[in-house]
């Protein structure tokens, strides 16, 4: 049974069946199934370019690249202001939240350079990250253009797209320097990087793992496919993680090379 099959009274049953009753909804994929489509998206035919976030999207959580750059962020809080790890851990996530990135508010709030800040929070260990073949192979044989948007710097997303295997099939990446250290979800983030690669959001996709990040992308008319971890990441913010269905959000998956290559691919013949 398919997400896809659920039409009808007797489909609504079963899937009422297969969702927690809270809000926002839960998606439990059904054993064996690592796809859901929501019943009124559309499907990829219409699409020439594919656009995809870079950190927990390209990359499993199990890759380790993410823990080693929010230890550095720390590292970096714990320097500025003196403080031990534990209080600048917590400094951080109240950045977070407030601000949506570490770098914005202290950009706002302490006026560092932005450059030196993505500098050291990127200066990680990269042999943790595996070379991805299915997932190289399921990118190159989209037709038409493949582009990074990352809340990161353009080196990161090199260095980590070079060792996944993968960035050679990209045609640029769109940064965090690029977007004027303005991070996703803030829509003139999107609007610029729309503008500065001529892409036409209507002929478009989104991946990305964290759902707020898919809400203005879906409003201005690109496709959104959310790519959430297999399993808990015990790294990241739950509310980053959930399989939530929410009206912006066309297609889930835990498997991003799995979704390309058994739900775009075929339709692009
Ligand atoms: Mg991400």
């Amino acid at each position: 049974m398919r997400f896809t099959d659920l039409d009808g009274e007797a489909g609504q049953a079963k899937l009422a069946s297969t969702v927690l009753p809270r809000t926002p909804r839960t998606i439990l994929f059904l054993p064996g199934e690592s796809h859901f489509t929501a019943a009124e998206s559309r499907g990829f035919a219409h699409v020439d370019t594919w656009v995809f976030d870079l950190d927990n999207t390209l990359y499993p959580s199990d890759a380790m690249v993410w823990p080693q750059v929010d230890e550095r962020i720390t590292l970096y809080v714990m320097r500025l202001y003196g403080l031990d790890g534990l209080s600048a851990r917590a400094l951080q996530k109240h950045f977070y939240h407030r601000y949506g990135t570490t770098l914005k508010a202290l950009m706002l709030e302490e006026n560092i350079d932005p450059h030196d800040f993505l500098d050291f929070a990127h200066d990680i260990d990269h042999s943790t990250i595996s070379l991805d073949p299915a997932l190289g192979d399921a990118i190159e044989r989209l037709p038409g253009r493949k582009l990074i948007l990352t809340n990161g710097s353009r080196r990161h997303a090199e260095n980590v797209a070079r060792k996944i295997g993968i960035l050679d099939h990209f045609e640029d990446v769109f940064d965090i320097a690029d977007a004027q250290f303005v991070p996703k979800p803030e829509r003139s983030t999107y609007e610029r990087f729309l503008e500065r690669h001529g892409v036409d959001p209507r002929r478009a996709v989104l991946f990305e793992d964290i759902a707020r990040n898919l809400a203005v992308p879906h409003e201005i008319g690109m496709g959104t496919v959310l790519v959430v971890p297999r399993t808990l990441d015990p790294f990241r913010e739950a509310f980053e993680q959930e399989a939530v269905h929410e009206a912006h959000i066309d297609h889930i998956t835990n498997d991003l090379a799995g979704f390309l290559s058994e739900r775009v691919l075929p339709e692009m013949r």
